[in-house]
This record gives C-alpha cells, structure tokens and sequence, in this order.
C-alpha cells in the first residue's frame, strides 16, 4: 500500500514555508491505519519487544494499537505535570527555549526490551529525549518506529546506535 497517498501536506502550516505533514487523513482511513500499524507490530515482533513506549500526544495513537495487537503494556512519556507519581525527567531544547518530559519510575523494568513510537521524525529531539528516559529505568532500546521520516533535518544522525523503522520518507 503507498501511504503517503494518506497524508495530508499542509503548506504553511503553523509557520510559512513549513509543509506540515498531516497524518490524520492516514487515521482515519481505517485500512491506511491498520497497514501502517500491522507494518509496525512485524517490525516489534522481530525485534522481541516487551513493552511500547511512546510520547505525547501522536506516540500514543501510533503505539497504542500497535501494544494491543503484540498483547503488550504500552507506558506514556509526558510533558511535565500530566503524570501523577514519582517521575524521571529530561530537559531537551526545543527551536525556541525548552521543554520537559517525563516518565513514571516504575513504567519499565530494567532489562525489559522497549520500543519507542512516534508520528514523525524531524529533528529528533523528542525521541533522544524519550530514549534518555527509558534508558534511566534501565530499559533496552531494542527499536524506533516512525511513520514519517524527514529525511533532510537529519534527526536519524542523533540516533545512529539504534535501530529505526519509518514507514514513509519526506
Ligand atoms: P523532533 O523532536 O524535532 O524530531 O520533532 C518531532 C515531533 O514534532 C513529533 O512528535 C511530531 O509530532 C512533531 N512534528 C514535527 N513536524 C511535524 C509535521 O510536519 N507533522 C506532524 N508532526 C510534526
């Protein structure tokens, strides 16, 4: 299937000359999803995942199905103040000033096997910062998937020690 028939790029959007990819037309295509998905739960199989992690807000909607279909936990990285235990935290820049996220403590078991998912990969910012959050707890980066890769920002050279699957390149 050509995903990228799925999605939506939006011309100046939220800034001019930025072509924002919008992913919602691939969701709410119900076999786009469940291919994009079912691309995904092989990529996790092969990599023996024990549980998916993923940020806030689209980490969620691309782990999450993908969780169900392997019958493994999925465990949320939050911007600060959303999660109401005990937290580990990372600071990360973002173009202007910076931002925070932040884990549950007890979200991973050390050793456990984690695969990180996220829409779109564009600096890489957001996912070094999840990584630096698993790997606290001890967790093992066995995989990275994305949907979207913008493949000219480069955000794959802040990752060059693990393993990446993007569905889609830009
Ligand atoms: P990074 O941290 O620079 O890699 O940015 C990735 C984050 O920004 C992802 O969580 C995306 O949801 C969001 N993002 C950046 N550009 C786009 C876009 O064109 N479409 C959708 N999301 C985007």
């Amino acid at each position: 299937m050509d995903l990228k028939k799925y999605v939506t790029v939006v011309p100046d959007y939220p800034k001019p000359g930025i072509q924002f990819k919008d992913i919602t037309t691939l969701m709410d295509n119900g076999e786009a999803y469940r291919y994009a998905t079912d691309q995904i739960v092989e990529y996790a199989r092969k990599q023996n995942v024990d549980i998916i992690v993923g940020p806030e807000a689209r980490g969620f909607i691309i782990g999450c199905p993908v969780a169900y279909s392997l019958g493994v936990g999925f465990a949320p990285v939050r911007k600060e103040g959303k999660l109401p235990r005990e937290v580990v935290r990372v600071e990360y820049g973002l173009e202007y000033g910076k931002d925070v996220l932040t884990m549950h403590k007890d979200a991973i078991k050390p050793g456990q096997r984690v695969l990180i998912t996220d829409d779109l990969l564009a600096t890489g910012g957001t996912i070094e910062a999840s990584i630096k959050l698993v790997e606290e707890l001890g967790g093992v980066v066995a995989g990275i998937a994305f949907l979207i890769e913008l493949s000219y920002l480069d955000g794959r050279s802040k990752l060059d020690d693990y393993d990446i699957l993007t569905l889609m390149k830009f």
